[in-house]
């Protein structure tokens, strides 16, 4: 943490600015009212395994979407921060392709809420990975900069490369589901240099978009496969259909 007097000048030099459309705003890393209200975040009641938002109030316990009926999940619960939709859509393409890491700063905090009912002590928070030839030609794991920003946030450990990608897999986009599950199937495994960490863990792993959930899916089987006691998964979007 800066010191409080150099946090001041930031301060003055660069007044916080809307993550979005860059007005100037009062508090540090945050989007402005309008933006805000652009923005899909989800609230009320969610599908305990994907957080896709559902009617009803949120006193009825946990409840699953039809999707989550009829999919296995091998995680235990998950949540999104917002819909893949409107700003939803332009934060998350912004924080892959457009070089926008800032966005990450204020999506720790939204994370971190809607992470809220699945954190506990000493949960080790990770990035979903990439191959590493998509990181060279990127320079970034996008996810891996949430995490990361999730993990300042709430003070968890942080383990940045305690998945790999074995085998690069093509791009997922205009698959089905099931050949979503099928291109990743074994593609994803712990590091290990990590294996002591993830034996009898609880693990939540961050991605940037879920879409299928075939992403998450082979991601958690590789924690469970390495002893892990519980996955939970958390994305800052939430695709409800196949994009
Ligand atoms: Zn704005
Ligand atoms: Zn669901």
């Amino acid at each position: 943490m800066a010191h409080p007097a150099l946090q001041m000048v930031v301060r003055l030099v660069y007044p916080p600015r809307c993550t979005l459309c860059g007005v100037t705003v009062d508090d540090a890393f945050g989007l402005c009212s309008a933006c805000w209200r652009d923005t899909p975040f989800i609230t009320g009641l969610v599908c305990d395994l994907c957080g896709v938002p559902l009617p009803g109030d949120s006193e009825a316990g946990a409840v699953h979407c039809d999707d989550c009926l009829a999919i296995a999940r091998p995680w235990t619960r998950g949540r999104a921060a917002m819909r893949y939709d409107a700003n939803g859509r332009r934060l998350a393409l912004a924080l892959k392709h457009g070089d926008r890491h800032d966005v990450a700063l204020p999506a720790g905090k939204w994370l971190a809420r809607s992470a809220q009912p699945m954190l506990s002590p000493g949960m080790v928070i990770a990035p979903v990975p990439l191959h590493w030839t998509r990181l060279l030609a990127r320079r970034f794991n996008q996810s891996a900069l949430l995490s990361h920003a999730l993990a300042r946030e709430t003070g968890l450990p942080h383990i940045a490369d305690l998945l790999l990608r074995q085998r690069r897999t093509h791009s997922l986009k205009g698959l089905d589901r099931a050949a979503r599950h099928a291109a990743l199937d074994g593609a994803i495994c712990v590091s290990p240099r990590h294996a002591n960490a993830a034996r009898d863990a609880r693990v939540l792993l961050l991605d940037d978009v879920m879409t299928t959930g075939a992403t998450f899916s082979a991601a958690a089987q590789a924690c469970f496969a390495a002893g892990a006691r519980d996955v939970c998964v958390l994305a800052l979007a939430r695709a409800a259909r196949d994009t």
